[in-house]
């Protein structure tokens, strides 16, 4: 009976019907919150959410393959699997739909001081008012044009905004064909957007990519959205930022350390919201991503190559090696 190790909070929660197929199929279900190297030298696979898997981890254990539960892997030494020849699968796709709607969610919280008017009555029984703007009308500069930024991009063009993109390694014509406008630069779009939001994967180009001069850039009645991942922006230039009224403000899911220190001067900012990490947390999105990950599982002991592997030299591999392809 072959082993897998789970540890994502959220896996068969919400249904069973995961945790029933996995079982169906065979599997013996070992659960847990962290992971513990000595599990993982007796199990044959793992799905995984944010919990940081290494090369050490990798290297000293027993794992055939590892299921994304999600899709940034960030958190899991790519090149350590690779070197062991352990596909590392994604659930790409299945939480665009979520992230996209946290982030339109944030566009309006932004624009209409949600939070703050909430605060302001329920917490002090003040009848203030604010101020805000429409939608309608605004640039939305959309950095990144995958899953996520499409789906953006998408929700975006339909609430009556002009939507630029910035992502150097998709066509423009896919761009316009979702009615946004493709732009050569990541300067461009800071200096011409009313909010800027990211949705690119983090990696070494990537940090820090919204740092103080990129901050700089952006129109001071701008707002910067991050839904994708804490490392994208350097926060103790985006803490500057807000404090000095240089951007009007800023929505953050994510986090460069999380949960964040509580300590943490973004604390400070009252121009500045934040959620806990949850954009891809919905009964929808989290059911399609506990079928991807336990589906890649599956499909790869029975032979075949699971449909999303992020290490391609090691679904090469496999195919050398005579397993099948998933349609
Ligand atoms: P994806 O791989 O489909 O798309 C990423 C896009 O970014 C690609 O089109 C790629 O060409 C583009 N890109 C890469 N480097 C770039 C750069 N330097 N400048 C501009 N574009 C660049 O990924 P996705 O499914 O859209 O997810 C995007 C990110 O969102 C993930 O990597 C993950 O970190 C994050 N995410 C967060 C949550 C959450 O809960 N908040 C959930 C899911 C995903």
């Amino acid at each position: 009976m072959k082993k897998i190790l789970i540890v994502t909070r959220t896996f068969g929660k919400y249904s069973q019907e995961p945790v029933e197929f996995l079982k169906k199929e065979g599997f013996e279900i070992i659960r847990s919150d962290t992971i513990d190297p000595d599990i993982l030298k007796e199990v044959d696979a793992l799905i995984v959410g944010t919990h940081p898997v290494t090369a050490e981890m990798i290297e000293n254990s027993s794992l055939k393959v590892i299921a994304k539960h999600g899709v940034g892997v960030d958190n899991i030494d790519l090149e350590a699997a690779t070197k062991k020849g352990i596909p590392v699968t994604i659930t790409a796709g299945a939480n665009s739909l979520s992230v996209a709607e946290l982030t339109i969610a944030f566009i309006f919280a932004l624009i209409r001081g949600l939070v703050w008017a909430h605060n302001k009555l329920f917490l002090e029984r003040k009848w203030e008012g604010t101020v805000g703007q429409e939608v309608s009308g605004k640039t939305l500069g959309v950095v990144g044009f995958g899953s996520i930024g499409r789906e953006v991009v998408k929700k975006a063009v339909c609430l009556g905004m002009n939507v630029l993109v910035y992502d150097p390694y998709v066509s423009k014509d896919n761009v316009r064909l979702l009615e946004a406008t493709p732009v050569d630069d990541l300067d461009q779009l800071l200096k011409e957007s009313d909010f800027v939001s990211l949705h690119v994967p983090l990696n070494e180009s990537t940090k820090n990519m919204i740092g103080e001069r990129e901050l700089s850039l952006m129109k001071k009645s701008a707002f910067l959205i991050n839904t994708s991942r804490g490392g994208l922006v350097d926060e103790e230039a985006l803490v500057k930022a807000l404090k000095e009224g240089r951007i009007a403000g800023a929505a953050l899911d994510v986090f460069s350390e999380e949960p964040p220190n509580p300590n943490s001067p973004l604390f400070k900012c009252p121009n500045l919201i934040t959620t806990a990490h949850i954009g891809a947390h919905t009964k929808e999105s989290i059911l399609r991503m506990n079928m991807m990950a336990a589906q890649s599982v599956v499909d790869f002991f029975k032979g075949n190559i699971p449909k999303y592997v992020v290490n391609k030299e090691v679904a090469q591999i496999l195919k050398e090696k005579g397993y099948q392809e998933v349609s």
